[in-house]
């Protein structure tokens, strides 16, 4: 399958092999095929990830971001701090939007399998054999589409968002580069804002 080099790259981003971050390239492509959009290169998507902070899966977040180009960096994605595996893609030049959601319905098999045995005892992923990484992967990859997510409708989504600020300059304390509007006048010199001692 052409796009098993995606799920490839993903978990060399990602770090290691796991369950969770297939499922957010399953999930990734998923949300991209019912929009007919392709991965945004530029800023041509944005997500709404649910997943929150300090929680088991999270992983799924790297899976969606490297499908979607909806990344960090970019700015084009953001949490909404649900506790969720489950993503809004939205199309913001055709204004529409989907919801995929992660369906546990392979979740006893992934609690009782020996990569999840070790992880609830503490093992780091990086750790635990090979094969029992790649034993949950599989699971996952190789799931008829409909047994591990719920793709909702295609709906209306109304977008529109500032413009983005492509000016910077030094600051004169410490001269590092900032985004002009961080910048604070003090005495006479544009400060940064650790420099300036301003809050804000
Ligand atoms: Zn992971
Ligand atoms: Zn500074």
């Amino acid at each position: 399958m052409e796009t098993k080099q995606i799920l490839l790259d993903t978990l060399t981003f990602h770090g290691h092999k796991c369950w969770a971050s297939t499922a957010g390239v399953r999930i990734g492509l998923a949300a991209l095929q019912a929009l007919g959009v392709e991965r945004s290169g530029a800023k041509s998507l944005h997500a709404i990830i649910e997943i929150g902070d300090h929680h088991g899966a999270m992983c799924f977040g790297d899976g969606v971001q490297y499908t979607t180009g909806c990344t960090f960096g970019k700015g084009n994605i953001e949490k909404n701090n649900q506790g969720k595996l489950a993503v809004t893609l939205i199309d913001k030049a055709n204004q529409k939007a989907v919801r995929v959601a992660y369906k546990p319905s392979l979740q006893k098999q992934i609690k009782e399998s020996a990569f999840m045995q070790k992880r609830t005892a503490g093992i780091p992923p990086t750790q635990i054999p090979e094969a029992e990484q790649w034993e949950l992967v599989n699971l996952i990859w190789d799931a008829p589409q409909d047994q591990i997510m719920t793709i909702g409708p295609v709906v209306d989504y109304p977008w529109s968002e500032p413009a983005e600020i492509v000016r910077f300059a030094v600051c004169d304390g410490c001269g590092e580069l900032v985004a002009e509007p961080y910048l604070r006048v003090v005495n006479g010199k544009s400060l940064c804002r650790d420099c300036s001692g301003y809050a804000v």
